[in-house]
C-alpha cells in the first residue's frame, strides 16, 4: 500500500461528533498487566488542552507494578518467542482489523486528551492501521551462504522483553510503530504512554489483550517518574524511545548501565530548501501546512524555510496569505487546522519565542500576537530573516513559529540547511528534478524528499542522523533493530 498523503491544505472539511459501538468500555482506563486490568491507589488525570477541563481517570503505576508487569513479560516471552512467525503476524492484522472498528472512538479520545483537529485524529488512526499492516507483512528471512563442507546462516533471534516509550504528540501512530515490530519478531513489550496522553494508549493496549497472550503486549500509565524506573530495571532487553533529544540522552545513560539496546528517535529542525523555479502559489501553501500541521508539534514538521533571494518576498506574500488561512480552534470544530499547544509545559515553552519576537527585536510576516483565554492555542507564525544564530533558527520550537530564511545558491542552501545539530528530515522544492536531487543527496538527514515533506511509509526504515537518533525504526531495518543477530557456523562433515 502506498504511503497515504498528509492532508496539509489547510482544508479539513466538517467534522462530526459521534460515537461508535464498538468493542471496548470507554467509560473506564486502567493498566495492563498479564492480561488483567488493574488501577492503582493513586490515579491523576490530564488535561484537555482546548477546555482546560480534566480528561479521564488513569493508574499512577508504582515499581511494585512495573516489577509485576516485567515479570509477566519475562514469563510471557518463553512461550511468545516460540509461536511461529506466521501466526504472529496474523495477530498483529487482527489486532489492526479491531483497531479499524474502534477507530471513532479512539479519534474522538485522541481529539479530546491530545487536541489535534479531529480530521487529524483521524488521519492519525488511519496511519496506525496502516502502519501495524504494513509491518506484519514484511518478512525477515535468514540469509544463508553453502559452502564445500558448511553452510553459515545469518538468523534474527528476538532480544526479550522490550519498552516503548511514547511522547503525546502522535501517541497511537508512535505506540502501534512500536508493537507491531516488537511482537512480530517474538519479543514482549511493556509501553510507557506519556502522562499527557495515557489514556488512548491505554485502551490500545487493552484492545491488544483480545489477540496476544497475557505480558505479550502490557501498558503502565504513570507520572514523571515512571520512565526512569523501566529505563533502569534489570528485566528488559531493550527501550524504543521517542521523545526528546533531551530525554533521548538520559534514556541512553540509565540503558547502559546494563546494555540495554537502544533506538533513540528524537527531535528535528527540518529544513525546507525551495529554489527559483518553483510554483509559488502552488508551494507556498503546503509549505506553511507542513510547517504548522499539528499546530508545530511533529518532529518532522517544517522548522527553517529557505527560499532562494530572487523569489523570496513573492514567496513569503504567499505563504503569509496561505497561512491567514489557517483556522485555529478546538480539534471538535469544523474546518479547523490548528488546535491548542497539547500541554502547559510546551505552551509556555513556545510561548518563549513570542517574548524573544520584542527581545531580540524580530520582524514578524503573520501571527505574532496571541488569543490568550482558555486553552492552549498559539497564533501560527513567521519571523522574517532573524539572524542565523537566533533561538528560533538554532533550537526545535515544537510549536507555529517558524524563521523564514534565504539563501543565494544551491551550494549556500545545503550549507545552511546542514548547519545544525539535528539531521531528522528535509525536503528540496525545485521544478528540475535533477537540481532537486542534485541538493537532495547531499542533505545531512534521516529522512530526504524532493517536492514533498513528512510522507513517511512504514515498509522503510525511519531515523534520524547526528542528535536526532540512534538506529531505526519501521521497515525490515526496524525489525531487525528488536532482534540480535546470529551468525551459525554449521559444519556439514561429523568432527
Ligand atoms: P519527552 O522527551 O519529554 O517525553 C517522551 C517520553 O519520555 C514521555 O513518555 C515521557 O514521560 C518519557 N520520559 C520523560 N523523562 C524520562 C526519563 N528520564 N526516562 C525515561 N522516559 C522519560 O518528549 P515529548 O515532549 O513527549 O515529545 C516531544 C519531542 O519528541 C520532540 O522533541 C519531538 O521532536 C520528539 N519526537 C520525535 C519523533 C521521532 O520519531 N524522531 C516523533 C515524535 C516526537
Amino acid at each position: 500500500m502506498p504511503a497515504q498523503k498528509v492532508p496539509v491544505d489547510g482544508h479539513t472539511n466538517g467534522v462530526e461528533v459521534h460515537r461508535t459501538k464498538g468493542l471496548l468500555d470507554w467509560s473506564s482506563f486502567k493498566n495492563v498487566i498479564n492480561g488483567e486490568l488493574e488501577t492503582t491507589s493513586k490515579t491523576r488525570r490530564s488535561i484537555n488542552p482546548a477546555t482546560g477541563e480534566p480528561g479521564p481517570e488513569v493508574p499512577v503505576a508504582t515499581k511494585g507494578d512495573v516489577d509485576r508487569t516485567l515479570e509477566a513479560a519475562k514469563v510471557a516471552f518463553e512461550k511468545w518467542s516460540q509461536v511461529s512467525y506466521s501466526d504472529r503476524q496474523h495477530a498483529v492484522l487482527a489486532f489492526a482489523d479491531a483497531l479499524e472498528i474502534e477507530k471513532e472512538n479512539f479519534s474522538q479520545l485522541l481529539t479530546q486528551e491530545q487536541g489535534k483537529p479531529l480530521v487529524f485524529a483521524r488521519f492519525e488512526l488511519d496511519l496506525a492501521i496502516q502502519w501495524m499492516r504494513d509491518i506484519a507483512k514484511l518478512e525477515l528471512p535468514e540469509e544463508s551462504v553453502f559452502e564445500d563442507d558448511k553452510e553459515i546462516r545469518v538468523r534474527y533471534t528476538p532480544l526479550g522483553v522490550t519498552v516503548g516509550i511514547v511522547p503525546w504528540n502522535y501517541p497511537i501512530l508512535l505506540a502501534t510503530g512500536k508493537i507491531a515490530p516488537a511482537v512480530v519478531t517474538g519479543n514482549t513489550i511493556v509501553i510507557k504512554p506519556s502522562p499527557f496522553t495515557p489514556a488512548g494508549d491505554l485502551k490500545l493496549v487493552e484492545l491488544a489483550q483480545r489477540f496476544f497472550p497475557p505480558g505479550v503486549v502490557q501498558v503502565l500509565s504513570g507520572d514523571d517518574s515512571l520512565g526512569p524506573i523501566l529505563t533502569e530495571h534489570p528485566i528488559p532487553a531493550k527501550i524504543s524511545f521517542t521523545g526528546s533529544t533531551f530525554t533521548g540522552k538520559k534514556v541512553m545513560e540509565s540503558a547502559s548501565k546494563t546494555l540495554k539496546r537502544v533506538t533513540l528517535e528524537l527531535g528535528g529542525n527540518d529544513p525546507a530548501i525551495v529554489t527559483d523555479n518553483v510554483d509559488i502559489a502552488a508551494v507556498a501553501p503546503k509549505i506553511a501546512g507542513l510547517a504548522f500541521l499539528n499546530s508545530g508539534q511533529i518532529c518532522l514538521a517544517l522548522k527553517r524555510i529557505f527560499v532562494q533571494e530572487t523569489i523570496a518576498n513573492e514567496f513569503l506574500q504567499a505563504m503569509v496569505e496561505a497561512t491567514k488561512n489557517l483556522k485555529i480552534g478546538p480539534g471538535t470544530d469544523p474546518d479547523v487546522y490548528l488546535g491548542p499547544i497539547q500541554n502547559k509545559m510546551q505552551y509556555e515553552k513556545v510561548k518563549t519565542l513570542f517574548a524573544d519576537i520584542e527581545a531580540q527585536n524580530w520582524k514578524v510576516a503573520v501571527g505574532g500576537t496571541n488569543p490568550g483565554g482558555k486553552g492552549y492555542f498559539i497564533t501560527p507564525t513567521i519571523i522574517e530573516r532573524p539572524p542565523l544564530d537566533s533561538r528560533i533558527v538554532r533550537e526545535e520550537s515544537f510549536g507555529p513559529i517558524v524563521p523564514f530564511l534565504t539563501f543565494m545558491d544551491d551550494a549556500e542552501a545545503i550549507k545552511l540547511a546542514n548547519d545544525t545539530h539535528m539531521g531528522l528530515g528535509a525536503s528540496v522544492w525545485c521544478n528540475d528534478i535533477e537540481r532537486a536531487n542534485n541538493i537532495a543527496l547531499k542533505l545531512d538527514a534521516g529522512n530526504v524528499w524532493v517536492n514533498t515533506h513528512f510522507e513517511l511509509d512504514p515498509r522503510f526504515p525511519f531515523g534520524g542522523h547526528k542528535q536526532s537518533g540512534i538506529g531505526v525504526e519501521w521497515g525490515v531495518g526496524g525489525l531487525k533493530s528488536f532482534c540480535n543477530s546470529q551468525t551459525l557456523f554449521l559444519k556439514r562433515n561429523s568432527p
